[in-house]
């Protein structure tokens, strides 16, 4: 070694000794934030915020800006392992009114799925708007009328994953301070809302504004997640210092849940009544991409998408789970945790030793067991269909579920199903997202699957795995030619002809992005079928798919016809379809 790099190694070793001793191993924090008590950190953060004075007098604030969302909290890409391309949702128009004064808010956004989905809706903007009065969660639809629904906890989250309501509610006594301590640099302190409900705040010194704020929600697919949103560059409005942009990520795989854009703020102006029980004016429709008037006209009636804004109806199907799950700001979980409750779901014997529980999983009955396909619809549904297949055929017992693919609508009951003692049988990548699903622990918000103790039992599928005893063969195949699915299977009984299959042709009806891939997926496999049993859709037999998918197909192209006359070079467009 060179004697100068020998010098510069020697120097370098006592630079990062004084940093570490100063506790300032973030290199974006400088100093300490004043004071020992968790007390003194936050009246250091509400002076940094524009001071404790100036909080408390603190009647509103309306912030405009445009967001993202992961699709599906990053359970729905192409591909189920990490580092795959992330699909987003832009949710534009966004709005959220914080009535600090009176404990209301209320959210407003427009969604927009940034990649090619099966339904107008998925494309039109659809508004969204969300309120919280106290304890009460409501939302309105686009005539300006509220109705009670949503989650509260969720939203009081969210009102105050915002520097300066959380700092303001620990100057009021909407939330208590505690436990101050040191990480990376800087100074963390627990708030403890007035509902109970604990969070932690990051303070970040010199400055000694919020850093980040974090907190603990339900998720059906995840157990639970941690919620760490980061504010990023300060500006002064109205005498109050606000964040331009916040990132939140939760606690897997490091995804970035929502990326919020700030276009500016409006601080004590004049806002609307914001309880439950006022009449909020109309907002416009969505937009110029409803689709063609014909065939959005479904869409537009469901609009605003309220539904997709309650808690999942119980006996619901797993593509209605998706709007619920996959869209939402919250991302909670569908149903509930304990037992008890669940109606009887209607089941349906399709051919001999072949069952379709409404909501879309299918049961096949094998010489000494029953096999299922599917665990979408929430941990309820599926507690409830497992229940039931039990009781199909008596001594038969329930020990293994086919996944066609690991998006998270059609997974949402996946830890239901491993913690029923269930084998998973899907292609083989689909394993490793499935073994960290149902790894992670739940403690604040424990499910069944985190009660039970069990881990993932799990059957790799490539190109081919044939299940077959002496009653039953069932086929199960690597899905091809499609761009909604990179890693997925279906299933073929060749006694009966049967297909069974999610997405493939029944993600929706309305545009077919990817529908040739039902036919390419027969032809490549040489099978003879009859009948189709779906996931999301009715039994149907081959000819009435046909029907259905061909005109989806060419409305794509229709779509994407009108979207290039725009210049709008919509994702997916030109369309890759014969
Ligand atoms: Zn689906």
């Amino acid at each position: 070694m060179q004697p100068f790099a020998r010098i510069m190694l020697v120097a370098l070793a006592l630079v990062s000794l004084v940093v570490a001793t100063g506790d300032a191993q973030n290199p974006l924090a400088a100093g300490q934030v004043p004071g020992t008590t968790a007390q003194q950190a936050i009246d250091a953060a509400a002076a940094a915020l524009g001071g404790a004075g100036r909080l408390r007098a603190l009647r509103n604030i309306t912030l405009t800006g445009y967001a993202q969302y992961a699709y599906q909290n990053g359970g729905g890409n192409i591909s189920p392992l990490p580092g795959a391309p992330q699909k987003f949702i832009a949710a534009n128009d966004y709005r959220r009114i914080y009535d600090v004064q009176n404990m209301r808010m209320l959210h407003q956004e427009r969604r927009n799925d940034l990649f090619p989905f099966a339904n107008y809706g998925g494309h039109s903007f659809a508004l969204q708007r969300q309120g919280l009065d106290g304890d009460v969660a409501y939302n309105v639809n686009a005539q300006g009328a509220a109705a009670r629904g949503g989650d509260a906890r969720d939203r009081r989250m969210w009102m105050h994953a915002n520097p300066v309501t959380a700092v303001r509610a620990a100057l009021t006594g909407a939330a208590t301070v505690s436990n101050r301590r040191q990480q990376d640099g800087l100074t963390l302190v627990d708030l403890t809302l007035r509902e109970g409900d604990r969070m932690t705040l990051a303070i970040r010194p010199p400055e000694n504004r919020p850093h980040w704020i974090s907190w603990i929600g339900p998720n059906t697919n995840l157990g639970e997640v941690v919620y760490t949103t980061t504010f990023y560059g300060y500006q002064p409005y109205g005498g109050v210092e606000l964040p331009m942009g916040y990132t939140t990520k939760i606690d897997w795989r490091d995804v970035d849940f929502m990326k919020l854009y700030v276009d500016g703020y409006y601080v004590d102006g004049d806002i609307p009544n914001l309880a439950a029980s006022a009449t909020f004016p109309p907002a416009p429709l969505g937009g110029t991409l409803a689709g063609p008037p014909q065939l959005g006209a479904g869409t537009l009636t469901q609009q605003p998408n309220i539904a997709s804004l309650l808690p999942a109806p119980r006996t619901v199907g797993p593509g209605g789970a998706a709007a619920g799950a996959g869209r939402g700001g919250g991302g909670g979980r569908a149903g509930g945790t304990a037992g008890g409750g669940q109606q009887q779901i209607p089941v349906v014997n399709v051919a001999r030793g072949v069952w379709r529980f409404g909501g879309g999983t299918i049961a096949l009955e094998f010489a000494d067991h029953i096999t299922l396909f599917e665990a979408g619809g929430g941990l309820d549904r599926v507690r409830q269909v497992v229940a039931q297949a039990r009781q199909l055929v008596p001594g038969k017992p329930v020990t293994q579920l086919i996944q066609s693919h690991h998006h998270f609508d059609h997974t949402a009951g996946l830890r239901q199903a491993v913690a029923e003692g269930l084998t998973i049988i899907s292609r083989r990548d689909n394993g490793v997202i499935f073994k960290e699903m149902t790894d992670r622990k739940a403690p604040n918000f424990p499910d069944d699957l985190h009660r039970s103790g069990r881990t993932l039992s799990f059957i790799p599928v490539d190109d081919h795995l044939q299940l077959r005893d002496a009653t039953m063969t069932v086929d199960i195949f690597r899905i091809i030619a499609n761009n909604h699915i990179g890693d997925g299977v279906f299933a073929y009984i060749p006694e009966h002809k049967i297909y069974i299959e999610a997405d493939i042709a029944t993600a929706a009806e309305e545009v077919q992005w990817w529908g040739d891939s039902f036919l390419d997926n027969i032809t490549h496999r040489k099978i003879d079928v009859d009948t189709v049993v779906p996931v999301h859709m009715d039994i149907m037999t081959f000819e009435e798919t046909v029907r259905m998918v061909r005109p989806g197909i060419e409305r794509v192209k229709q779509y994407c016809q009108e979207m290039v006359a725009k210049g709008n070079w919509f994702p997916g467009c030109p369309a890759f379809l014969r």
